[in-house]
This record gives C-alpha cells, sequence and structure tokens, in this order.
C-alpha cells in the first residue's frame, strides 16, 4: 500500500467511556464485519476483559475506508484509505504497552463520555499520545444520553488541547450517529506515515500475544523497509534470529500477506512461544544486512508489586506452577519464583506491574485454572543500606534484615486525581493520611480539579483506590506513575501467635504506623483464633520490642466431659466432628489457626 494512503490511529478513553462500542460502529461500517456476525465488543477477545470491560491487550485491525466528503488528500477525493485501528490497553499499569502502542501511530482519537468528562487515566494517556507527536482528534461520544452536557465537556477538553471547543467532534458509538464523519476526519487530519522505503526493514513491536495454537503473534509497524514472508528476522534488543513463518494483517481476522512495507501495521509469526522472546518494544530487522540503529524505547517490563500466592488446599501447588507457567508464556511482565512460609505451606512469590495486574493474574489462576489461592497483602521493593556497607533489596517483608540498618528506600510515584471540586479536603485529607506531599492543583473547568501528589507506591496498591472512591462517591479517577524512590523510617512489624513468628503477617509500614497496624492485626487475630488448650498470647512487635498484645484464654473443661455416660456415639460423632474441623487448620507453632483467619486476615478492609 502506497504510504500517503495509510492512516494509522488509537483511540484513547477511559474504561466504559465506549471504546469498544465505538470500534465495533466502525467494524460494521467500514464493512470488515458483517451485521450478521456481529457481536457486543467483538474486540474484546478475551472472557475476563469483557466481565470487567478492560482491554488487557492491544490489537491492531485493518480498515478499508473512501472518504465520503471533503476527503481529497492522500490519493484523492474517494480514494479507499487504509485505516489501522490500534487498541491500547487503558490502565496505569500497562503505561509502557500504552506509549508503545502509541509510537506506531500518527494519530489519536481522545473518546470522552459526554455524560462524565475527561478522567484521570485519558489525561495521562492523552500526555503519552502528545509526547508521541500524535495528532489529537477529540470526540464526545454518548452523546444521545439524556445526561450528555456536550457544550460543557466540549469546553474542558478544548481548554486542556487547547483547541476551539467546535472542533470537538460529537458521535453516538450505540447509535453510529457521527461516526462516518469521524472516520472522515481521521483521514483528513491524521498523518501519513513516513518512513524509508529503500532502507533495511525496521518495525517496531507494539504486543506480542501468546496463542495456544500458534505460539506467539506479534503486533509489528514496520517504520522503514520491508519484512516479507519467509524471511529470517532478527530482535535488535537480543540479536536472536527467527523465521517468518507468516505475516500479515487482521481485518478483523487474521490474513496472511506478502509482506509488509513502510508505514503498514499487521501480525507476525516466528514459531517463538514465549512471548519473552518477542518483546513489546523491541524492533525487528533483517538478519543478513539488517539496520544497525534499533527503534528508540526499549525497556524491560519491571514488577513493582509483590505478592505471595499459594494454594488454599496444599497439594494443587503442582497446578500452580503449571498455570503460572502457561500465563507467562503470554505476560512478559510476570515473575515469580518459589517460596515457603510457615504459615502457608509452599507457594510462589510474584511479581506484578501494578495491583490490577494482580488481581487479573490472580483471576485467571481461579478462573480458567480452577485455583483456590491464598494471596499474602501485596508489597512493594524496598532497597535497604546497613551500617556495614551491605545492601539489601527487600520483595517479601518477612526477609527485612536485621541488624544495624542505616537506610531503607522505597518507590515512590507522581499520583494525578481528577474529581470535582466538592471533594478537594477528602482527597486532601486522604493523600495526607498516605504520607502524601501535594505537587499542584488545577481547576479543568470552574467545577473540576485536577490534585497531583508524590505518594509512595506502597499507600497506594494497599486500598487506596477503593478510599478514594468512596471519599468521592465514586467521581474521582487516579492515575500514578512511578518516579524513583525516597528514603523512608519504615520497620518491619512482626506477629507472634505464642512466641513464633508468623511470616505471612510481617509488614514493613512507616515507623509512625507500626504501632496501629500491630493493634489492629493482633486485635482481628483474637478473635478469629480459636481456644486452645493453652493460653495464646498474640503479640505485635517490632524487632524484640513487643508493641501490642492479645491474648487467647486456654479451653477450661475438654469437650468430651459433656458426655457423660456411655454414650459411645455420641461421643464418636463429636471427635469425628473435631477432626473434620482440624483439616481446615494449619499449624503455626504450637497453635492451630484455621485457614479462614489467614484469609480474613490478609484481605485489606
Ligand atoms: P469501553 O470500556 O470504553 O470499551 O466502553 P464500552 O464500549 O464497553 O461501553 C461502555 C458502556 O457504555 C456500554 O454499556 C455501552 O453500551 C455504553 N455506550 C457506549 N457508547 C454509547 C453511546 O454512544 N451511547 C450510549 N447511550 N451508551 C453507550
Ligand atoms: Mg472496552
Amino acid at each position: 500500500t502506497d504510504p500517503a494512503l495509510i492512516r494509522n490511529f488509537c483511540i484513547i478513553a477511559h474504561i466504559d467511556h465506549g471504546k469498544s462500542t465505538l470500534a465495533d460502529r466502525m467494524l460494521q461500517l467500514t464493512g470488515v464485519v458483517e451485521q450478521r456476525q456481529m457481536r457486543a465488543q467483538y474486540l474484546d477477545r478475551m472472557d475476563i476483559e469483557r466481565e470487567r470491560g478492560i482491554t488487557i491487550k492491544s490489537q491492531a485491525v485493518r480498515l478499508p475506508w473512501a472518504p465520503t466528503q471533503g476527503g481529497d488528500q492522500g490519493g484523492g477525493a474517494g480514494a479507499t484509505h487504509i485505516l489501522n485501528m490500534i487498541d491500547t490497553p487503558g490502565h496505569v499499569d500497562f503505561t509502557y504497552e500504552v506509549s508503545r502502542s502509541l509510537a506506531a501511530c500518527e494519530g489519536c482519537i481522545l473518546l470522552v463520555d459526554a455524560a462524565q468528562g475527561i478522567e484521570a487515566q485519558t489525561l495521562a494517556n492523552l500526555y503519552l499520545a502528545l509526547e508521541n507527536d500524535l495528532t489529537i482528534i477529540p470526540v464526545l461520544n454518548k452523546i444521545d444520553l439524556p445526561a450528555a452536557q456536550p457544550e460543557k465537556y466540549a469546553a474542558e477538553l478544548a481548554h486542556i488541547i487547547g483547541c476551539d471547543p467546535s472542533d470537538v467532534l460529537k458521535v453516538s458509538a450505540k447509535t453510529g450517529e457521527g461516526v462516518a464523519e469521524l472516520l472522515n476526519e481521521v483521514v483528513r487530519l491524521v498523518p501519513a506515515p513516513v518512513g524509508v522505503k529503500d532502507a533495511p526493514a525496521r518495525a517496531m513491536i507494539f504486543d506480542s500475544v501468546y496463542d495456544a495454537y500458534r505460539g506467539v503473534v506479534t503486533y509489528v509497524k514496520v517504520v522503514d523497509g520491508t519484512l516479507g514472508k519467509r524471511e529470517r528476522i532478527k530482535m535488535m534488543s537480543t540479536g536472536a534470529a527467527h523465521e517468518l513463518l507468516e505475516i500479515g494483517t487482521n481485518s478483523p481476522e487474521m490474513t496472511p500477506a506478502d509482506g509488509l512495507s513502510v508505514g503498514e501495521v499487521g501480525y507476525l509469526i516466528t514459531g517463538v512461544k514465549d512471548v519473552r522472546q518477542s518483546k513489546v518494544g523491541d524492533t525487528i530487522t533483517q538478519h543478513s544486512n539488517g539496520a544497525t540503529e534499533a527503534l528508540g524505547g526499549y525497556k524491560d517490563p519491571k514488577p513493582m508489586v509483590f505478592s505471595g500466592l499459594y494454594p488454599l488446599d496444599g497439594s494443587d501447588y503442582p497446578e500452580l506452577r503449571e498455570a503460572l507457567d502457561k500465563l507467562q508464556l503470554n505476560d512478559a511482565a510476570l515473575v515469580y519464583e518459589p517460596e515457603t512460609s510457615a504459615a502457608l505451606g509452599f507457594g510462589f512469590r510474584v511479581g506484578f506491574l501494578g495491583l490490577l495486574h494482580l488481581e487479573v493474574i490472580r483471576e485467571r489462576l481461579e478462573r480458567e485454572f480452577g485455583l483456590d489461592l491464598i494471596a499474602t497483602a501485596p508489597n512493594v521493593i524496598y532497597r535497604v543500606d546497613m551500617e556495614d556497607g551491605s545492601e539489601h533489596t527487600v520483595t517479601n517483608p518477612s526477609e527485612f534484615p536485621v541488624g544495624k540498618i542505616s537506610q531503607v528506600h522505597e518507590p515512590v510515584v507522581r499520583a494525578t486525581i481528577l474529581a470535582p471540586s466538592e471533594f478537594i479536603g477528602a482527597i486532601m485529607e486522604l493523600c495526607q493520611n498516605r504520607r502524601g506531599v501535594m505537587l499542584g492543583m488545577d481547576y479543568l473547568s470552574e467545577d473540576r480539579v485536577e490534585i497531583r501528589y508524590t505518594l509512595p507506591l506502597a499507600e497506594v496498591v494497599f486500598d487506596f483506590f477503593d478510599q478514594l472512591k468512596s471519599k468521592t462517591r465514586g467521581y474521582a479517577s487516579l492515575d500514578y506513575e512511578p518516579t524513583g524512590e525516597q528514603a523512608s523510617d519504615l520497620v518491619k512489624v512482626d506477629i507472634l501467635l505464642h512466641g513464633d513468628k508468623v511470616d505471612a503477617f510481617s509488614a514493613i509500614t512507616h515507623k509512625d504506623k507500626a504501632y496501629a497496624y500491630g493493634v489492629r492485626l493482633v486485635a482481628k487475630l483474637r478473635e478469629l483464633i480459636p481456644r486452645q488448650n493453652f493460653e495464646v498470647p498474640i503479640q505485635a512487635a517490632i524487632g524484640s520490642r513487643v508493641i501490642a498484645r492479645e491474648t487467647v484464654r486456654a479451653i477450661r473443661k475438654d469437650v468430651l466431659a459433656k458426655c457423660y455416660g456411655g454414650d459411645i456415639s455420641r461421643k464418636r460423632k463429636l471427635l469425628e466432628k473435631q477432626k473434620e474441623g482440624k483439616k481446615r487448620m494449619k499449624m503455626v507453632g504450637s497453635v492451630e489457626v484455621p485457614q479462614e483467619a489467614f484469609i480474613a486476615v490478609l484481605s485489606s478492609d
């Protein structure tokens, strides 16, 4: 295809603002999906995506479109253009993937719900798009809704982007109103891709998806040159060579082609079995006489949040390992290693990009692999400097070093919160409680603000978003990006049962919060642990200093004492009942703890 006839664009939108529905309309209007095959949210393939309404993996679809009016760009009025719609994952955890899919585009539709206005995540992605020099087409969706306020939000968008309110398009993805005009505007406004036709090929990987039958399917944008089928290619970050078994485009099903050239977007298959061999952000070139300089931007995904995952039933451990192995084939960011906990048995310490990533993986393990899991409270990575000059990296609180510590560093993020201005006080209070430092505040319109804070990541990963939502009646939206680390006054709090440390409950907290954490956990455990034959002290301690204590009193009478006389069958029943109850108990040192206690304590509240 002549690059002048190509338009590569993406849609940036907050969850539920109608991206999938708009994509559906575009598929229909351009005729790539016939009416009778149409089902809602055609492109959202993964079940979990459909149910939670989030897009985890980006995809690209090729749409032929002949502008119906005023489109005399490229090949002249009415010429059929190729629009490549590149779907971007919307969530904070996948910022790097988002920025790579943006880099494959020249333009972007900024889609905002006309009854809601722009949200923090959308704003963050808009800034990413601007950094990538994309042409922005602002669009308000859902104008059919009675609650829509297109004029108000057009003014808001115009203010943010610096355009005229009349430049903001108004559509209804539901009824289809305005969608053809939007496609015309994509042709008119989005620049055609530019690249060097006769140079060695350079193609950027913006997504990599594992398919059980075909192996890894890699999505690329060809920037320079041409990639042909059966060619030998090279991954520039590692130098690894592969043969191109298939190359083609999605319209929307995979359609093989002879090759892809300048500006084209499509997929390729090399037979690799693991997405880590075909990483997002990497550059592909020919194996011999290939390009020498990679396209910028490659970065290894780095886990930010860790949690211990344990099977509820210890005998499921091998299945858990297999399931993690399988998920990793499709997720270059998922890392894990075996871990043993005195309280929870055999499991894995798993690293995630963020909280949503954690939730998605956990849910997939439970749903797709039928595993029942206990997850320990999520924690971040700490860097600990010792007075003797040694340095430790801590991904599990129970491994926090003992001895003379000179400094502890924790990761920090820059958080952006958008909310109606009536909630400013509540938001500031929450951020202050989470050790936040305010960076600034701006009014987006007369009644909506953008508030910026520096916050320790550890304070964000633990129920921050839930709190924010509940304090703003669901109106606030949050985005955050890692900005480095800071030295903080952090300590490890241990929980001891009858003198034995319960590793799963160890936590690293700020010194000022250690006491509250200790008191809360100790009180909770006292309620959950049944009486034993002996008195069980429950303590919270920093090092050897006890900061909170409760006691579970001993059982005074033997249960069997109640069964006076010779009622053997009743006695047996009682004994059996007791045995059954025991099965769900875990021994921590000499204390029996019901499994429910772990689950109850580890689930945040
Ligand atoms: P996404 O999360 O951005 O992909 O949003 P969806 O496309 O899944 O849409 C979220 C919800 O909004 C769904 O219930 C859609 O039916 C609805 N929706 C999307 N576009 C419109 C629209 O133009 N008008 C109305 N009334 N509802 C819409
Ligand atoms: Mg969607």
